[in-house]
């Protein structure tokens, strides 16, 4: 990875001026709810890909990154490195289980840190091991993930189901390869290759959730799965109704809520903005077209929502 291939990726990832009108997620945000006595998974969107998932008693995170920095450190190769005080913003409690998707840095970087302050393990491809065991988690709580094979976390059952990195940057994967063992921390984001990619399906007596951060897929890799709920990676996919067909329609979902299309170059003190690869006025106009029936809704950042039951 040359730095000016380094930069041209950043400069391409971070323009957002063209980046969409976010009016349809806003209208479509997901309100409170009160409390009821039937299961229910309440969803608390992290930003970019993470979602904290809990029904009171277990929770999960997915994908936790709240350590943002600008174009520059990327550009520059900057080692990063957790904040605490960034990742307090982030509620650990109950948290079993720590998924990644994949082992880009917007998805992995702070995933080892909440493990250790949660006592959690840590699931993901051999590349998201690879860099748990350096951050100093013990072997015991270190979980390189077989595809289809259910783990069991409360009243969640969650299984990798083994996918594709979305074409993110002129039709390719950045940051493609896996991470060595030997990897040293802090590492920098083009350091943190993608190392392989998943789909999670979650699965709760409330109901499914399929959690599809990148936005590519293998042809009926959710064969068999039937979700109540997707939340959907938008940025850097290629043909929108492919995605939708291959990845919502195949599970059987209804409702959909995006994640990650938000510019995760800037802070959490920030307004939100699109990231331009998200096309979210694109997504609106071709689900609006082709899928009049399917529900899309969106989650307050940091903010938890009941998705299932209640
Ligand atoms: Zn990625
Ligand atoms: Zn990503």
């Amino acid at each position: 990875m040359s730095r000016r291939y380094a930069a041209v990726l950043a400069t391409a990832l971070a323009s957002g001026a063209c980046g969409g009108d976010l009016t349809p997620l806003r209208e479509r945000t997901i309100a409170p709810s009160a409390p009821v006595a039937a299961p229910t998974v309440r969803v608390t969107w992290l930003g970019t890909a993470g979602v904290r998932v809990d029904d009171g008693w277990t929770a999960l995170l997915i994908d936790p990154f709240v350590t943002r920095v600008g174009v520059g450190a990327i550009v520059f190769g900057k080692g990063l490195t957790t904040d605490p005080e960034q990742a307090a913003i982030v509620d650990t409690r109950d948290v079993a289980a720590v998924l990644v998707t994949h082992s880009h840095y917007d998805h992995l970087v702070d995933a080892p840190y909440f493990a250790e302050q949660a006592d959690a393990e840590l699931l993901g491809s051999l590349s998201t091991v690879n860099v748990g065991r350096v951050a100093g988690l013990p072997e015991s709580r270190l979980v390189a993930v077989e595809p289809g094979q259910p783990r069991i976390y409360g009243d969640f059952t969650v299984t990798f189901v083994e996918s594709l990195h979305g074409p993110a940057l002129f039709g390719r994967v950045p940051f493609p390869g896996a991470i060595e063992p030997r990897i040293e921390l802090p590492a920098s984001a083009s350091e943190y290759k993608m190392g392989g990619a998943y789909g999670i399906v979650i699965e709760h007596p409330a109901g499914t959730i399929v959690h599809h951060a990148s936005a590519s897929w293998i042809d009926g890799m959710y064969e068999g799965v039937q979700a109540d709920v997707v939340l959907l990676g938008l940025a850097g996919r290629d043909d929108t109704t492919d995605y939708l067909a291959h990845v919502v329609d195949a599970t059987g979902a209804k409702r959909v809520i995006p994640i990650h299309w938000d510019n995760f170059f800037r802070g959490f003190d920030e307004p939100l903005k699109a990231i331009r690869a998200a096309k979210i006025d694109e997504f609106f106009a071709t689900v609006d077209a082709s899928r009049p029936d399917l529900s899309i809704e969106s989650l307050p950042l940091l903010q938890p929502r009941t998705v299932l039951g209640g």
